[in-house]
């Protein structure tokens, strides 16, 4: 039927139908696929959801960690500055009994030095006579030695203030200067403040000098 190919055959019941059933057959195809598709990207949703609450939960976690390192060494520290603070305490409590210590060797020193200075100023001229004839006899300062107390505090102030030359102390070293120093700690009061300078040992009892006093107002 030659004639009649070239007609649209769009008008027959049975071409349509059989299209109808083609087009059914190819929206079953095509749905199947979208749905599938679906599927895919749903489960690839799923899985990028799921990476990322892990990587979510796996920085907290780390975040987790960090902090508690942080409050262990926080502790350790505060542990560490609690001892420091203990043993400052108990340094500053022995500094405190050696500051005792030392006042009451100072005040001990104080007395000495007035007894030296009270012994000087009441020896008046009959103490340097002694000591001329007394020459292998331990120096003035001790208190074992001579002690010649002023009588009168005025008068030992007044004899303090200008010594008369007589009763002026000559230099256990020199002879000519007056011995105006204290040396520490045989506490001899027998050296000029020249020969003071050069010497290391006291000249009377020949200890090692590790101090020396400069008696005010004996020059
Ligand atoms: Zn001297
Ligand atoms: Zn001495």
């Amino acid at each position: 039927m030659a004639s009649t190919s070239g007609r649209p055959d769009a008008a027959s019941p049975v071409v349509e139908d059989a299209l109808v059933s083609e087009l059914c057959g190819h929206g079953a195809e095509i749905d199947a696929l979208v749905r599938a598709e679906l599927d895919r990207l749903r489960a690839v949703l799923e899985h990028a959801h799921k990476r990322r609450r892990q990587a979510v939960a796996f920085a907290a976690a780390r975040a987790l960690r960090e902090k508690d390192a942080e409050l262990d060494a926080a502790r350790r520290r505060a542990a560490e500055l609690e001892e420091r603070l203990r043993q400052a305490a108990a340094e500053s409590q022995a500094w405190c009994g050696l500051a005792r210590t030392n006042e009451a060797v100072a005040s001990g020193l104080r007395a000495a030095l007035d007894n030296a200075l009270l012994l000087r100023s009441g020896g008046g001229v009959a103490f340097p006579a002694a000591h001329h004839q007394h020459a292998d006899e331990e120096g003035f300062g001790d208190s074992g030695g001579p002690v010649h107390e002023a009588k009168d505090a005025a008068a030992a102030m007044a004899a303090m203030s200008s010594p008369p030359a007589a009763s002026r102390w000559a230099c256990r070293a020199c002879g000519g200067g007056e011995a105006s120093v204290l040396l520490l700690p045989c506490r001899h009061l027998c050296l000029c403040k020249a020969c003071e300078t050069r010497a290391d040992a006291c000249p009377v009892c020949f200890a090692e000098k590790n101090a020396a006093i400069h008696v005010a107002g004996a020059n």
